[in-house]
């Protein structure tokens, strides 16, 4: 039997993926921004409660990405993300904290 990732995108599409991927990540924007207002006393929200929404966030996110590449995308395209990601990694290290 089929994993349920699988399942899910064979029955509602690559569509449902790519839209449900998009609208969680605007949600995980919102989320951390909303971080961002509490840090700076712009909102009456706790920081808990922000922590907490863009936790949520974080793992609806991580979920469509995990369908997106295991059962979106082949296996090609998983170990490209993997390579560009180990790429950007050490770019951004490099950028950022070779001055240390
Ligand atoms: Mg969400």
């Amino acid at each position: 039997m089929k994993d349920w990732m699988s399942r899910i995108v064979d029955q509602y599409g690559q569509e449902y993926v790519l839209r449900q991927l998009a609208e969680e990540s605007a949600e995980l924007c919102q989320a951390a921004l909303k971080v961002v207002r509490v840090m700076h006393g712009e909102t009456p929200v706790t920081l808990v409660e922000a922590q907490d929404r863009m936790l949520e966030e974080i793992a609806d996110v991580e979920i469509m990405i995990d369908m997106l590449k295991s059962a979106a995308l082949n296996d090609r395209g998983v170990e490209r993300v993997r390579e560009i990601a180990v790429r950007k990694q050490a770019r951004m290290i490099e950028r950022m904290l070779e001055n240390e």
